[in-house]
Order: C-alpha cells, then structure tokens, then sequence
C-alpha cells in the first residue's frame, strides 16, 4: 500500500469526521464542553477582582476550613501552651500566634505563589498590603522587632516564628490535617458537580523535582550509589531518603531527584483526586491508584449512575488503568498510539490504520489496530452507534455497534468480552476462565484514535490538560523548578494547601454561577 493511499484514506477519514461530529449523538456519554474555564485560574479570579488577601480570608471564614481545620488548630494551640507531659502550663509569655494564625500565612504563601516564607512575610510587611494585613488580622502590632532579624511588619508572624511553629506541630500532622480538609472540599465540590464538564476527567502526571539528592539505585545490583558523605558539606550525601531518580532527560528540565505528582482532574481543570509518588514510579501504576481513591472517596460524592470520560496520554495506556476506570463508572478515552505530531508518532498511526484483525464470528467486519471497525463488503463507511452504562455493581461498559448502511451488515462488539489471538491477528471470545487482564477493553469502546467523539475530549485535555501543569507550576511554582523538599510528607503537604485553594475557588465559582442562573430565572 503506497503513502498516496494513505493521504487518500486521512482526507476521506477527515471528511468522514466532520460529516459525523455535526450528527455525534453522545447518548449516555458527557457531551465535550467548549468555551469552559479553568475556575483555578489567575484570569477567573482577576475577573472576579479577588487580592490574594481576599482569597485567603474567604477560605479562612469558609465552613470547611471553620469545621475541619479550627477544632483540630485549636487543640495544638492548646498544647503549645502546655509542658511536654501536658500537665501543666510552660512558664513565660504565651505563643504571639496562634496555630491557626500560622496556617493562614501557609495558605497566603501558596495564594501568592511564593516558594519561601521569608517573600511571603516581606511582601505582607509592604506598603501595597495593608489592606491584605488587616483582613488577615496581622495589621495590629505585636512583637518588637528583634535585632538581626529583617526589619517587617510587627504584626506579622516573623521567620523564626513560623520554624519554630512548623517543629512543634511537625510536617506529619499538618500534613494529615491539610489532607482532610481536602478531602471535605472536594467532597462538597463533588456535591455541586452535577453537568457534563464534571463528568469529563484528564489524567497527566506532573515532575516535583527537588534540589537535594534522592537515593540512586543502581538497576543491575540493587544498590544505592551516592550514598556516603558530601565532600562539600561533611553531611550525608542523600538529603530526600524518600525521594526517587531518574537521569534527567530534555535538557535537564525533566526527571532527575524528586517525586511524581499526577492529578486527576475534571474538566474545570480541579484536581479531584491526587498522588505524589518517587518520581522513577510507573505512571501507570500511580494512575491506576489515583483512579481508585477517586472511586472509593469521592464517586459516592458526586451524582451516581452517570458515565464518565477520562482521557490520558498513550503513556498511560495499560489494560491496568483501563481496569481502574471500569470499576469506578469512567469510560477511558487512552490510545496506544500518541496523538502527538513527532513523525514516529504518524508512522505509528499509520501502521495502526493499516492494521486488519479478524473478528471471531463474523466475516463483513475486521478491526485496525486502533480497534476501528473496518466494513470488509468493500461499500464504504459504516455507521457507528456508541453505547455505554453503568451496570448494577457500579462499574461502567461499552459497546460499538457498526452497521454497513448499503448491504446491511452489522457487528457488534462489547468491551470485555474479547481478548486477543494471533496467527491470524484477531479479537476472539474471551472464556470467564481467561484472567481478567487478558481482556482487549479497548475493542468494542468507542473512543479510538480516529473517533471524532475521542478527539472532541482529546482536543480538551490539550487545550486544558497541557495547559493545567504550565498553570500548576506558573501560579503556584510547584513544579516548575527544583525545590527545596526535604521528604514526600512536604511535597505532600505543599499539594495538599495548593489544591485546597484550587478546590475553594471551583466551589466559589460554582455557588456564584449557580447564583447568576438563579438570577436569570427570576429575571
Ligand atoms: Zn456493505
């Protein structure tokens, strides 16, 4: 077959695509939603002429924050006052600040997108912040200040202050802490996630990387590698125990020491569900625990016996992941061919559309390689029909019915029940004797390479998907250079308070566009 055929074939399959997209009838499948924004944005909070002093204090007054952090804040403070055995009071002058105080220079930290403290107490001490200072009650003097220290504003809590603070209370707790009430916003987000855009999921993992050393392990022997002392400092060489490695890849902006954080998110761009694992773990397996925590902490959340979407790289596709999806009600949209234009990548495409797999039990049909019915009457493209549901235990199924409109053939494949052969390549019966990764989930559901459906939520996890990491690390400087993490619990903990921002200002945004529809109802 000579590459003339192949344009040949792309431009009729280009035709073919638009022809069907202006007649996709999504039935049980969210319909791709255009023109959203992200609610996490910098753009969707300039337009609402929020300061990240207004920011702060409405997650601080919010329910969640008032229910989950304040009992659990005020116990600390409680001990802070107290001798270690809690018996009795320490002498001397109480703690100036509170815990609760702490916390909301952490979270006005991450609302200003600065990487260190000692920037978020300076640009709080300025003259552009009054107004920042009062609404976070740091406007009244308190401390003197103290010789040697920078000269900032004496109400704000100092450097020293906050270390002291964070050795007290310690990374664990705080972090467990951040985490459930995370989990409460997402939960109450979850509540108000009841249209198409949050039925519509993006998986993609994101490089934490740090500026210390993770372990090294050799992968012939097993061992550790740059264990020992730094010559240069005299301590250990290894200052993330906990971190991963990988050698550094694109011109060192990829891989190195650090953690991998991969977010689920809807198509609001909220990180629903998240996990921060050494950064040489398989995505793959990361994703596929992302998937069920999603499924076992938030699904009950949200409106149930819908079905839902989730598209991911050609990275991420495994029949693992695919696996994850089913059993949490989510349709995967995953190809193993990338979509993206390298030209290895439309070579691989290509070879895929020349692909002819058998089809056990008929001969009017075969599959490509990217699991695309392919009529074998020679009349032309058949007619498509997707379906999907959820079945009574919860989990999500499809099928994909063609039909040849002239001569009236029809196949229909249900996701599941087949499994590869070979010799001659083909779909066939799968037995329930047959384990359960042996099942080819990708033939019979709908959402392949070329489907015009796939490529409507494909097109969104670029515009959006992409754009969501670039965002992450412009904003909040999460990812975008090596950090200064010391274990996985600070990563953690950093994820935690940034994606609890995240999830406050989805929340907010959605209360004020329910209000607006509410308006324009009595209107
Ligand atoms: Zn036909």
């Amino acid at each position: 077959m000579g590459s003339a055929r192949t344009a040949e074939q792309r431009q009729s399959r280009e035709r073919g695509a638009v022809a069907l997209s202006q007649r996709l009838r999504f039935g049980q499948f969210p319909e791709p939603q255009d023109g959203l924004r992200f609610l996490t944005s910098r753009r969707h909070e300039a337009h609402a002429k929020k300061s990240d002093g207004d920011i702060t204090a409405a997650i601080r007054e919010s329910e969640q924050w008032q229910e989950v952090m304040v009992p659990v804040l005020e116990q600390w403070a409680e001990r802070r006052r107290r001798t270690k055995d809690g018996s009795r009071l320490k002498p001397g002058p109480a703690p100036m600040y509170s815990p609760e105080e702490f916390e909301v220079m952490e979270l006005y930290r991450r609302v200003m997108g600065a990487t260190s403290y000692r920037a978020t107490v300076e640009r709080l001490s300025g003259f552009g912040t009054h107004r920042d200072r009062r609404l976070l009650g740091f406007d009244q003097e308190r401390q003197a200040i103290r010789r040697g220290e920078p000269i900032t504003f004496p109400g704000v809590p100092s450097e020293t202050a906050m270390s002291k603070y964070r050795s007290d209370i310690g990374d664990d707790e705080r972090e467990e802490l951040w985490s459930r009430f995370l989990t409460r916003l997402r939960r109450d987000y979850a509540a108000l996630s009841d249209d198409d855009a949050s039925r519509i999921f993006h998986l993609d993992g994101t490089h934490v990387r740090v500026q210390g050393q993770a372990p090294i392990v050799d992968p012939n022997t097993g061992e550790v590698v740059n264990d020992g002392i730094n010559p240069r400092t005299g301590r250990p060489a290894i200052t993330v125990p906990d971190g991963g490695y990988i050698p550094p890849f694109r011109k060192g902006t990829k891989g190195g020491h650090g953690f991998t954080l991969v977010p689920l998110l809807d198509n609001r761009g909220v990180p629903v569900a998240h996990a921060v694992e050494r950064i040489h773990e398989a995505e793959k397996d990361i994703a596929v625990n992302v998937i069920s925590s999603w499924a076992a902490e938030l699904r009950p959340h949200y409106p149930t016996n819908v079905v839902r979407v989730l598209s991911a790289d050609s990275g991420l596709n495994s029949p693992r992941v695919r696996i994850a999806c089913r059993n949490a009600g989510i349709i995967e949209n995953l190809h193993p061919v990338s979509h993206g234009d390298a030209p290895e990548s439309r070579r691989r495409a290509d070879d895929y559309d020349r692909m002819r797999w058998g089809i056990a039990g008929t001969d009017a049909f075969k599959l490509n390689g990217h699991r695309e019915l392919v009529p074998m009457c020679g009349c032309g493209t058949p007619t498509i029909a997707r379906q999907a549901w959820i079945g009574k235990l919860g989990k999500a199924y499809t099928r994909l019915k063609g039909t040849c409109s002239t001569c009236g053939e029809t196949v229909t494949l249900t996701s599941g029940r087949k499994r590869r052969a070979q010799n001659p390549d083909s779909v066939v019966r799968k037995s329930y004797r047959d384990p359960e990764l042996s099942a080819d989930l990708a033939a019979g559901n709908p959402l392949t390479y070329n489907d015009p459906m796939s490529l409507q939520y494909g097109a969104a996890r670029f515009s959006r998907g992409e754009g969501w990491n670039g965002a992450l690390a412009r904003r909040y400087k999460l990812n975008n250079k090596r950090r200064r993490f010391r274990s996985r619990r600070q990563v953690e903990l950093e994820t935690n308070i940034v994606f609890s921002i995240m999830v406050s200002l989805a929340i907010a945004g959605r209360e004020h566009e329910a209000g607006a529809v509410q308006q324009q109802l009595a209107a």
